[in-house]
């Protein structure tokens, strides 16, 4: 009579065999893809953020998100970090004596952080069930929690720790910026950019963002610098600034295969908590290397030997019951 181990035996065996014959045909990647067109964004511009938090609470207010508290005092909402009930925090770099503002050495700096919407996400890449999905014409990234199953596979798979699931609820969901894209409808935008006093986040097409990030790098430190609020191309409120002492450097133009929020900052990226991340999206490989698993069957191989081995296990155990 078989045995349990001679079946996990050869589940093991075949899916060696299989995975066997797969690898003499090692995966190329697919070509990293690129932003639409017509991508929307945002444009955040650490040197412009005076740290108010309007925008934090903007995006709660918007999205019908609830507070969260770190302090011992439940009377404001202070999250600390993004989680499936804060889309969108700001965080602050300290070093030293905190002097000066935009410096790296005895400075401070604000850091934005929420969904990058990356032109090529692994989040998208990652999900089995297209919960998770990347909009052809604008594409923001949106998730969809009546298709989403709870694998968390888009956690796992974001290299900025954005998708967060919730983990307090029994049908638990995932929490994500979705570039306010149920504002639209009502000619909206994001709630972030429409709040910000100073213009440090700012709306509109990615590459109409990426001109003006280039524009305000090409300024020297304490140069006039005109300064648009709200949204590109939106009502003029643009006021005078002057330029900071930026870094030659457009986070999210490149990172990743591009993200369409770029950033904008005085202090190396990496020290305000951005993932120092290679030009090439990871969902280029992954996603290589899932389509060659299963177009040689190895995934179903897999899949199906361990439901089969549960289907056993359990059937067993109720012919025990009906032995006793
Ligand atoms: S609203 Fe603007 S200035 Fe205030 S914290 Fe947010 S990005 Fe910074
Ligand atoms: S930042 Fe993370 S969650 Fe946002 S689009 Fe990129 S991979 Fe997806
Ligand atoms: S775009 Fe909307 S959801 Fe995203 S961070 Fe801004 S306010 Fe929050």
């Amino acid at each position: 009579m078989s045995t349990r181990r001679d079946f996990l035996k050869g589940v093991l065996a075949s899916g060696a065999a299989v995975t066997a014959a797969a690898v003499t045909e090692p995966a190329v990647a697919r070509e990293t893809k690129s932003r639409p067109p017509e991508a929307l964004g945002l444009l955040f511009d650490a040197t412009l953020c005076v740290g108010c938090k309007a925008c934090v609470s903007a995006c709660k207010q918007v999205n019908n998100l609830p507070p969260e508290f770190s302090t011992a005092d439940p009377l404001w909402d202070t999250p600390l970090d993004t989680s499936a009930y804060t889309f969108n925090v700001i965080k602050m770099y300290r070093n030293g004596t905190m002097a000066a503002k935009d410096h790296e050495t005895d400075g401070f700096a604000f850091m934005k952080v929420s969904c990058m919407h990356c032109a090529d996400p692994s989040c998208v890449s990652a999900c089995p069930v297209t919960a998770m999905t990347k909009d052809p014409v604008t594409g923001v990234v949106g998730y969809d929690p009546d298709r989403c199953i709870g694998c968390r596979y888009c956690v796992a798979a974001c290299p900025f720790g954005i998708p967060k699931y919730q983990y307090d609820s029994p049908t638990g969901k995932i929490g994500k910026c979705e570039l306010c894209r149920h504002r639209y409808k009502d000619g909206k935008y994001a709630a972030c950019a429409e709040v910000c006093p100073t213009g440090a986040t700012l709306f509109g097409k990615s590459s109409d963002l990426l001109v003006e990030a280039k524009r305000r790098l090409a300024l020297k430190p304490g140069a006039p610098m005109k300064v648009q609020r709200g949204k590109i191309g939106g009502p003029d409120q643009s006021y005078e600034a002057v330029a900071g002492n930026y870094l030659q450097h457009v986070y999210g133009e490149k990172e990743y295969g591009g993200t369409q929020v770029l950033k904008l900052s005085g202090v190396t990226f990496e020290k305000v908590g951005m993932p120092d991340l290679p030009e090439n999206a990871a969902a280029a490989l992954s996603e290589t290397i899932q389509h060659t698993l299963y177009a040689n069957m190895i995934m179903p191989v897999a899949v199906l030997g361990a439901l089969t081995f549960v289907a056993k296990r359990n059937v067993k155990h109720d012919d025990d019951k009906e032995g006793n």
